[in-house]
Formats: structure tokens, sequence, C-alpha cells
């Protein structure tokens, strides 16, 4: 089988001058792309990567991110994205974790992980012999000591290059879960995973080459990895790239760009819902959007409903994860649709919900979301222990807890370890996430059980209001209970700013108390 990287090369034979990225005033074709991913393949072969060898990538959004992507893919070797966001002992333990020979850091970024101390501050990553620069100017020299920059590498390097032959079972990327609930694992995912999630996704968003996507989801991320990049150069589409999220810039692209297809977080969905807009032509943006998806984390159904009156598009919801490539399950054009519901399993792929001895559990009831196919990863990296549980009897065991209903659709209940018990009782802060979101005077709110004597855990409610509004705790206690069952109302509400996020815009309730 071939090597992932033909969703590049493929479309660089038949749309060679199109423009595969747009990134400011910069137009890169498919052709140049795949020239500079050559040249870099080529350039990390005479520097001794051979397949199998792991290379850490650390890029925003930038056309740089798929070139040095499908250079190293070309070699056999195994892309491992990071978080552009990570710290140095973040990379350090990423590095660490994936034996990494080489790494390729982006100069610009504020956080750079590689900081001033470059290679230096890396001494205890033995085995990480390489680091690699990313310079927006080629002929730079490196800025930092001991390193060359991705332009030095690409020097006189031949623009063709024979891919390494690799099998549909080879790893070609490893990828580090968010860390949303605990440190991040490094999910093993295969060429043929990879390749199908990705064709699999056009279908689910119906791509065609004439199609203009919006990139501003984190290509390190898998959701924009597969569902965004890969689809998109699958397809022969054009796609413009935003490195963070603002939700002024994103209207400003949909706008000028014309843009059809948009991914997101809920998070960013709320953010354009909120944007006080008088600089958009709002019509001509709708006009334009065929098809939007969310995915990452639930999306509230207030969300997907102002969105669609805005907007006049659906969110088509789904439900994915790092280890499932990423997508399990949609709600598809095609198969129907329900509001709230993450839809139907795609094309190849089982879903069940089981009880705690897998076995499955009757329509309408609880249960954890576990799933078999052509999406599932190898394992995690080097974390026997951890297989064992995640693997068990052939299914992958989710973590999330999950419902079916009489048609065949799967509702997201909550996250099994966001679950609270409160005086023995399970209570799900989705649910009663969901309730409060539809009080006029809340903008955001994430619900979360803190210790307690005699409760054993307390529902606690950290609250977002809305610009200009205002309420007491105990006016909004008293309006939970009406619209709560006695049990699961939250107890204690503290009013925030703003709620922590994650790089990928996901609520990070770890860091909430
Ligand atoms: P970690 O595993 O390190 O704690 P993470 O689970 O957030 O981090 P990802 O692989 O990015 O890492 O996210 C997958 C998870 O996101 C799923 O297991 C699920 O909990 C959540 N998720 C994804 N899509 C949805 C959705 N549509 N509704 C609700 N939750 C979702
Ligand atoms: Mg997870």
């Amino acid at each position: 089988m071939t090597n992932l990287s033909v969703v590049l090369e493929d479309s660089a034979r038949k749309f060679p001058d199109k423009d595969a990225f747009i990134f400011m005033d910069k137009h890169l074709s498919f052709a140049q792309i795949n020239g500079a991913a050559n040249q870099i393949a080529n350039g990390l072969v005479a520097a001794g990567i051979k397949k199998g060898d792991r290379v850490a990538l650390s890029c925003p959004n930038l056309p740089y991110f798929p070139m040095v992507y499908f250079g190293i893919l070309k070699t056999g070797a195994i892309v491992v994205p990071l978080s552009v966001l990570l710290k140095r002992e973040e990379v350090a333990y990423h590095l660490q974790d994936s034996g990494a020979s080489a790494y390729f850091c982006f100069e610009g970024s504020t956080e750079l992980p590689m900081g001033t101390e470059g290679k230096a501050g890396f001494d205890e990553t033995d085995g990480c012999e390489q680091f690699y620069v990313i310079t927006s100017d080629p002929t730079a020299p490196s800025p930092i000591e001991g390193t060359k920059t991705m332009g030095m590498l690409m020097k006189d390097q031949d623009p063709f290059f024979e891919n390494v032959v690799t099998s549909s079972d080879d790893t070609a990327v490893i990828i580090y879960t968010s860390g949303t609930t605990g440190k991040p694992k490094g999910a093993e995912l295969t060429h043929s995973n990879l390749l199908l999630n990705a064709i699999i996704s056009t279908e689910i968003v119906e791509a065609g080459s004439e199609d203009k996507l919006l990139i501003v989801l984190p290509l390190f991320h898998i959701f924009a990895m597969t569902v965004l990049m890969n689809a998109g150069l699958y397809k022969g589409v054009t796609s413009v790239l935003l490195p963070r999220f603002d939700a002024e810039a994103v209207l400003g692209l949909m706008e000028k760009h014309k843009i059809t297809i948009f991914a997101g977080v809920p998070t960013m969905y709320w953010g354009l819902l909120h944007y006080e807009n008088t600089k958009f032509d709002l019509k001509a943006i709708a006009a334009n959007l065929k098809s939007c998806v969310s995915g990452g984390a639930a999306l509230p159904v207030k969300v997907l409903e102002s969105f669609a009156e805005k907007f006049g598009v659906d969110i088509l919801e789904g439900y994915g994860m790092s280890e499932g490539s990423p997508v399990v399950t949609f709600n598809q054009e095609q198969f129907g649709k329900k509001p709230g519901s993450v839809g139907t399993p795609v094309w190849g792929v089982e879903v069940k919900v089981v009880d705690k001895n897998d076995k499955e559990v009757p329509v309408g009831e609880k249960g954890e979301l576990v799933y078999r196919g052509h999406n599932v990863m190898k394992g995690y990296f080097n974390k026997p222990e951890a297989n064992k549980v995640t693997l068990k009897n052939g299914w992958l065991h989710s973590g999330d807890v999950a419902v079916k209903d009489e048609d065949g659709f799967f509702y997201i209940v909550d996250r099994t370890k966001e679950m609270i018990n409160r005086k023995g009782l399970n209570v799900y802060p989705r649910e009663i996430e969901e309730v409060m979101m539809k009080h006029d005077a809340i903008s955001m709110v994430a619900v979360i059980g803190v210790p307690d004597d005699e409760a054993g855990e307390e529902i606690k409610a950290c609250v977002v209001l809305k610009d200009g509004q205002e309420i007491s705790e105990g006016e909004l206690i008293e309006w939970t209970k009406e619209h709560i069952a006695a049990y699961k109302y939250p107890r204690i509400i503290k009013f925030m700013d703003a709620l922590p996020l994650s790089a990928t815009g996901k609520i990070l309730k770890k860091k909430l108390s």
C-alpha cells in the first residue's frame, strides 16, 4: 500500500498550479508544497533519518506544517506533531516519550519551546540529535546555536523524491492526546488509519475541488490534521490558514476568500456568535458557507440553533478522538441528523455501548462507548499496560459515557472521568451545563465535582456571564433548582471572567477547582 503522502502527491499531479494553501498574501500551489516536501525528505535522508524513526514537529498553522509533515512521511519516518503551546519541560517529555531523533520547531512563536537555550535546553533528551528551526527567511542563519534551519536542510536538495516503501500497517503518525484529563499519551496511527479517515471526512462535508476551506483549528491536533488538512489535500481543495482563533479574523477571511467549509470546536462557534459584527456582510458569508462541522467537545444545542439562525447552516456535530484517527461517528446529511447527538458511525466503523463487563446495554441506557474498525490506533506508543485496558477484547474503550437511541444515533453523556459522584449518585456535568446554557445571563459554564465531607463530591458550576448581565449566586441556584432534579443541581457557583481553554479550545476542567 502506498504512503499517506499520496493525498498530496496525487493532487500535485492533478492540480499542480492550483493554490493548496493561502496564508496572508502568500499562495502556495500543490506542486510547490510537494516539491518542498520532497526537498525536506531528501535532506532528512541525507541526514540519516530512516524508516520508523520518529521526527517531532511543532509548527503553527502555516504552509511549513504540511511541507515538513509530508517530507517526514515520504522517508517512511513517523511524524510526532507537538502543540505549539508546550513549555520546555513538556517538549522534553514528548521528545523522550516518543524517542524522537529529530525535532522541527517554528521560530516565531513566543512560546518557542526550544527557547534561546536551543539544543542545550534538551540535554536530558538523549537520542534527539537533530534540531531544525523553521524560519520565514530560508536564507537566514539559525537563531539558535547548535541548530540548522529548515532552509539549510532543503538547500541544494532535489525537488523529486521516490517514497520509501511503507505498508498500510506501518505507523505514520504518533499523535499525543490533548491531555484534557491527564498526561498526554501518544496514539500510534497507521498510514491506512489516517488515509481512510481523511477520505471519509471528505464525504461528510461533501467536499469537491471547488471548495474553499478555512483552517483555524491547530494542524498539530488530530481533528484539523485529518478532517481538514489531509481531507482537503485529497480532494484538491484550497485551504486558507489562520494560526490563532479570533472571531474577527475568521469572519474577515470567510468574507474575503468566500469560504465554503469551516470546522471548529464548540468554543469557536460560541466566539463567532458572540462577536459584535459591524464590519462584515453576514449574508454574503452565509451564502457561501456550505458545510460547518464541530467536534472535540460537546456542542450545546443552543449554540447549534443560534448558529443556524445567524449563518443559515446546520453545524454537523461529530465525535472522535486521537485514538480513532479521529472520526468515529458523525451527523451526515445523507444519513440524517439529530441536534444534540453525535450522529451515526462512519463507514467501516462499528460502535456500541457496553457495561463494565463489556456486555452491550439496551437502547436508551448509559454505558461506555466502544468501537472497532479501520480507524482504531495500533496502540499507545510504549504503553503496554494502558493498551490492555483501552484495547480490551478487540474494541477501543473510549472512556466516554454514551447512549444509543432507537434510530442508531449516539449521544455523548460525558467522560467517565468527569462524572460526579454525589452522595452515591452519578451526576453528569454535561447535562447540567446544557440546562444552564439556556439561562439568558449565562455565556459559558463548566460544571465540576469538588471534594465535600458530607456528599463525597459536591456540584460546582463555574459560570461566565454575558457582558452587562448581573445575577447573584443565590438567584442562579434558585433558578437551577427549578430546572434540574434536586440531587443534581449545582450547590456552589463561581463567577469567572473566562474559562481555561486548551490549545484546541477545549475547556480544561482539570484546571478548575
Ligand atoms: P486526554 O485523552 O489526554 O485526556 P482528550 O481526550 O481531550 O485528552 P482528544 O483525543 O483530543 O483528547 O479528544 C477526544 C475526546 O473529546 C473524546 O474522548 C471525548 O471525550 C471528547 N469529544 C470529542 N468529540 C465530542 C463530542 N462531539 N461531544 C462530546 N465529547 C466529545
Ligand atoms: Mg482522551
